[in-house]
């Protein structure tokens, strides 16, 4: 018996933060939440198995959120929080750990420092990160009015991840649930109920847990205000018909009379984009990446070098933060697919929809485009970047 695992809890349905998607999966600097909350830990040298929980509904996004992650097969989720991480640690207990750290994924900004804290403090049976509360706490009746003032000089904002030996916790939600109780709000409520002592090391107050829609927009102003080097790159490819019958364009497959031929599956669009990305970094372009002569990219569906491009930036400590591309054809026609293009872009590349533009022309039947002979494409990539001096 040995190591370190850590559940993330993903289960819930997440919709106070607005939007359509549960916000485990919204995007906070290019990244989906759960990604982001799952490579805390998936990188943390300490940490031998991450167990992510999610919803039975959400299949589909988690796939997509976790590729190519180090990371447990995910457990499914209950009604409540606690049943959720119940599930990860009953999906664990064959691994036998040692400690468990449970964590939520709407927090994605824990640090590695914080975990390492978490682990020390974790010998002790239970043990939770906590800030000191720097405003003044008020104790207020049903219709708000002041019943006493707390003395906060005793109180702690409390925060995830939450250490603990994974034999005791594992037994106290067992307890729990055959108790009947299944409405604890953290672990260490449960832990405390099941009758361990809680002890509490330090918190980070960057470790905001996301909520309401203005925690992201918070957030994104944060972070974006960080990255003062603005830069544009500009890219452009083409390729030409051959015998086939549909078309990839723009990460979207189309039905047309003819195909594109090229060593991947030859979309203008998203190599145009690839290029741009890679053209405002000034890091070469998509020939010097993947080079046509390796057999490895013969067929490669193209998301992947978009989302390579995309990684490129976040290695800078950057970020895309909008996309535009133009396609030039006199068939197949492009408006009927603009926004499922915009969609498949905006998701590749992690951005919303409100910040990748497609848009299409034709040539007036000048030149090879006019000539039906192949279809070109324009991109401009506006990416930001941590301040260096120029
Ligand atoms: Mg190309």
């Amino acid at each position: 018996m040995a190591g370190v695992a850590a559940v993330v809890v993903a289960g819930g349905r997440g919709l106070r933060a607005g939007g359509h998607l549960p916000k485990q999966y919204r995007t906070v600097g290019n990244v989906p939440v759960l990604r982001q909350s799952l490579s805390i830990f998936a990188a943390h040298p300490e940490v031998r198995w991450v167990q992510p929980v999610i919803h039975r509904d959400d299949g589909s996004l988690y796939t997509q959120a976790a590729e190519g992650m180090s990371v447990l097969p995910p457990a499914f989720g209950g009604e409540t929080r606690q049943q959720s991480v119940r599930a990860g640690l009953e999906a664990l207990a064959a691994l036998s750990p040692q400690f468990v750290l449970v964590h939520d994924a709407a927090r994605p900004f824990a640090s590695p420092a914080l975990v390492s804290r978490a682990i020390a403090a974790a010998a002790a049976g239970a043990a939770i990160p906590g800030v000191a509360m720097t405003d003044t706490i008020k104790e207020v009746d049903a219709d708000a009015r002041v019943l006493r003032t707390l003395d906060r000089a005793r109180l702690r904002g409390i925060q995830t991840p939450q250490a603990f030996t994974f034999d005791a916790l594992l037994a106290a939600h067992r307890k729990a649930a055959a108790a009947g109780r299944d409405d604890f709000t953290d672990d260490a409520a449960l832990a405390e109920w099941a009758g361990m002592t809680v002890s509490v090391f330090e918190g980070d107050a960057d470790n905001v847990k996301l909520t309401n829609p203005e925690d992201f927009s918070r957030i994104e102003a944060r972070e974006l205000a960080a990255l003062g080097d603005v830069r544009t790159g500009n890219g452009y490819d083409v390729h030409a018909f051959a015998a086939g019958d549909h078309v990839w364009l723009g990460g979207v497959k189309i039905a047309h009379e003819r195909a594109l031929s090229g060593h991947s599956d030859a979309d203008a669009g998203l190599h145009a984009l690839v290029d741009a990305i890679l053209g405002a970094l000034a890091d070469g372009d998509i020939g010097a990446h993947f080079p046509p002569s390796d057999p490895k990219w013969k067929g490669a569906s193209s998301d992947r070098f978009l989302r390579f491009a995309v990684e490129r930036v976040r290695a800078r400590g950057g970020r895309v933060v909008h996309l535009d591309l133009t396609i030039v054809c006199e068939a197949p026609k492009i408006g009927p697919h603009r926004d499922a293009m915009r969609a498949r872009i905006a998701e590749i590349a992690g951005l919303s929809i409100d910040r990748v533009g497609v848009k299409a022309t034709t040539s007036e039947k000048l030149g090879f485009t006019g000539r039906r002979e192949g279809i070109a494409a324009f991109a401009t990539a506006t990416v930001r970047l941590p301040w260096s001096a120029p």
